[in-house]
């Protein structure tokens, strides 16, 4: 597999920023909310802010965004290292929360209020709508001109928690007739009567993420302040805020697109649901677009980060094919996987001119893409498994593998011609029988005749039962980001998404493999040893995209 490098446009801004001398050392941080899991769209953010940096040889801190203190949990932020660790990224002895500024941010709310710059406001939310103004008119607010001692002694009172949620807010004196709704005096404290997973009860006041955000970055000494598309509108907020408290530093905003992938939703809230409602068995389904769920599925590291670096950094929105994810994980397990032999749907074969009592051992290769990963022996008795799919009963177009008097060879073994089969009362095939041509043992027949299918077939004997599991897409509908009026993401959920294969006949060699080892399944797809349910593999990706899949492209 081509490593590749990167190159994209915040690259060229930080390029600028070190050419003119705004900067020395490049440092960045990825602030995820700690309520959930992290997915494949956070993803692409730590990879951005954890690769700058790297790139640059500067410094990446991990913020947890704990600002807003409902639904935080441990759980969550320890998943969230897991991950990062996982993927190869290190914050050091950089790990921060969003709370741990509670103290300074009150601090330099006070400057402001002390400098003119923000006002206690007594509109209720309801009227704050109302006054918000429209593009020709400005909003109103008639707390604007409070004297600064009483905002003071309002927002003191307010910290003591004199008053109830919504009696108050304070605001930041900016400009009510903005054509930038964010900057016509945004909100930037409320009172919250919520208990903070981390600070307790200390905090009945909460600061807003625009003005908390822009504090941490500049108190951390972060440069580039990398962030998705949405924050675009908040970034003059962002610089107001820099620029009118007292930080060191001046961290500068720039935005990237968000991630959307096809099949599936990238939203915490909604994942979070699907858990809840035990549509998938946990955030780390294999389904699921989280890093945990991709882990669990198979995708290595490298997998996802070669799918992030490839998608590249746009500055619009865009809608990623799934497929792209699934080419990533493939293409490296083509190269690292080693081959094995599963039986999914078996199907038993009986040589009748082969011994009982004889087992003999054939050569097989463990990866024809890799010289170094040797070889190893299979067993080969009278009595085998083959794939149900590999049989038919009659003669049929373009189907060349077994059917009576047609000869197929075994990988790696015979060349074996069916000679009849037997079948129940509703004429499922039960067995097949066959005779092996003993002179094409691991060769093509000596006579010059053309043998046009292979199969692959375990020893009855020499194999091990397990289930499989074959994973498909989440959702049936490609484009979840906009959906049909009056629809909702449960309509499109797949009903095949997970379909549980069970006494699958697999070669004996895989009763050793530990959890997470990854394989290909010749003729079949990869497959990934779960790392719960050691009964399982479970499916990663096809040997090639669905036929579907290309038709459409
Ligand atoms: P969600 O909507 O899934 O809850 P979020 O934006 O609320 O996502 P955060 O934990 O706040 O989640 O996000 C941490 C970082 O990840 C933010 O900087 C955010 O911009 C980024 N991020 C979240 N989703 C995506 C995505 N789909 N593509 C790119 N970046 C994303
Ligand atoms: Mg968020």
């Amino acid at each position: 597999m081509e490593e590749r490098e990167y190159t994209n446009f915040i690259y060229d801004e930080i390029d600028r920023d070190l050419a003119e001398g705004k900067v020395k050392e490049i440092h960045t941080r990825f602030p995820p909310e700690p309520n959930g899991y992290l997915h494949i769209g956070h993803c692409k953010a730590l990879v951005i802010d954890f690769g700058t940096a790297l790139k640059y040889g500067g410094k990446c801190n991990l913020r947890m965004d704990d600002t807003n203190p409902a639904k935080e949990d441990t759980e969550y932020v320890d998943a969230i290292k897991e991950d990062i660790h996982w993927l190869g990224f290190d914050w050091e002895d950089r790990f921060f929360y969003g709370s741990d500024y509670f103290e300074k941010d009150y601090e330099l709310a006070c400057e402001l209020i002390r400098k003119g710059l923000a006002y206690v406001c007594e509109l209720s939310p309801e009227e704050f709508n109302k006054y918000r103004g429209d593009t020709t008119h400005p909003a109103v607010s008639p707390y604007r001109d409070r004297p600064i001692e009483e905002s003071l002694d309002l927002f003191e009172r307010m910290k003591n928690g004199e008053f109830p949620e919504g009696r108050y807010t304070l605001r930041a004196k900016i400009d009510l007739e903005s054509g930038n709704f964010w900057m016509r005096d945004p909100v930037i404290y409320r009172i919250k009567y919520v208990e903070h997973h981390r600070q307790g009860k200390k905090w009945c006041i909460y600061p807003m993420y625009d003005f908390a955000h822009p504090i941490q970055d500049a108190l951390e000494g972060v440069t580039h302040s990398l962030c998705s598309l949405e924050y675009e509108i908040h970034r003059p907020l962002y610089n107001w805020v820099v620029e009118n408290v007292s930080v060191p530093g001046h961290p500068r905003q720039i935005e990237f697109s968000r991630l959307n992938l096809t099949h599936t939703v990238l939203s915490k809230r909604y994942l979070r649901s699907l858990v809840e409602s035990g549509t998938v068995d946990g955030w780390d389904d294999p389904r699921m677009p989280t890093l945990c769920g991709l882990r669990r599925r198979g995708y290595t590291p490298k997998s996802i980060i070669d799918f992030i670096g490839r998608i590249g950094v746009a500055k619009s929105d865009s809608l990623v094919d799934i497929a792209l994810l699934e080419h990533c994980i493939r293409d490296e397990l083509n190269f690292s996987a080693p081959r094995r032999i599963a039986v999914l749907e078996p199907l038993k074969l009986v040589i009748d001119n082969y011994p009982e009592d004889k087992t003999e051992y054939f050569e097989i290769s463990n990866n024809p893409n890799d010289e170094t990963a040797g070889t190893r022996k299979l067993a080969f008795t009278r009595e085998l498994y083959i794939e149900r799919s590999d049989f038919l009963k009659e003669k049929a177009p373009k189907f060349f593998r077994l059917y009576p008097d047609n000869e197929v060879r075994l990988m790696s073994a015979y060349v074996v011609k069916c000679t009849g089969f037997e079948e129940d009362e509703n004429g499922n095939v039960t067995v097949v029988h066959g005779e092996v041509d003993f002179a094409t043992a691991g060769q093509n027949p000596p006579d010059g005749r053309k043998i046009k299918g292979t199969i692959h077939w375990v020893s009855a004997q020499n194999c091990i039962t397990s289930d499989v599991i074959k994973y498909d897409r989440l959702f049936t509908e490609e484009n979840m980001t906009s959906l049909p009026e009056g629809k909702e993401y449960a309509d499109f959920l797949n009903p095949d998404s997970a379909v549980r294969l069970t006494g699958c006949r697999l070669e004996k060699s895989l009763e050793d493999s530990r959890p997470g080892d990854k394989y290909q399944f010749v003729r079949n797809g990869y497959y990934c040893r779960d790392t719960k349910d050691l009964s399982v593999f479970n499916l990663i990706v096809g040997l090639k995209e669905s036929k579907q899949k290309q038709q459409t492209k």
